[in-house]
């Protein structure tokens, strides 16, 4: 556990080594920097703190979280007409392309990261599981994104 340096409440971070060894330590690295930006989420979308973020060539080049902002993007990839509000992976994949072109966005990395309160006395967070929802799956298929890692409930990280 980390201490947020100007809030109490602690954010996770996968310190167990044979995680890293399993996943690689360059992917631990990116969702423990994105475990502080989702703990430090301050207006979350119900009680879901999701960040994201896209790297390429071993650089970070555009973050993402959920909110209750509609964008015609989202829109686009929502997984109905009702899903206007931005998810975190697909914000992060619309600032990416500001950046770079859709052919090196199919050579890059989406991290995604669900953090939520231990229990209802809010001193503690702890890992939530940010599959991508299949309106967010079609966006990342259709863009063609080398790799995919999520977090799990609790504890430990996914890739597809
Ligand atoms: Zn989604």
């Amino acid at each position: 556990m980390t201490m947020h340096e100007n809030n109490v409440i602690p954010y996770p971070t996968i310190t167990d080594k044979k995680e890293s060894v399993r996943v690689g330590y360059r992917h631990i690295k990116m969702i423990n920097l994105l475990s502080k930006v989702a703990a430090d989420i301050v207006e979350p979308v119900g009680s879901a703190r999701i960040a994201s973020c896209i790297t390429f060539r071993n650089e970070v080049i555009s973050f993402g979280i959920n909110e209750l902002k509609s964008h015609p993007f989202q829109a686009k990839w929502g997984k109905n007409k009702d899903s206007v509000y931005l998810h975190a992976e697909i914000s992060a994949i619309k600032n990416a392309l500001k950046i770079i072109s859709p052919d090196d966005l199919t050579r890059s990395s989406l991290y995604i990261c669900r953090v939520k309160f231990f229990d209802n006395t809010k001193k503690k967070m702890i890992f939530g599981l940010a599959k991508p929802c299949c309106g967010c799956f079609r966006c990342i298929t259709t863009f063609n994104l080398r790799s995919v890692i999520y977090t799990l409930d609790n504890e430990g990280i996914e890739q597809l």
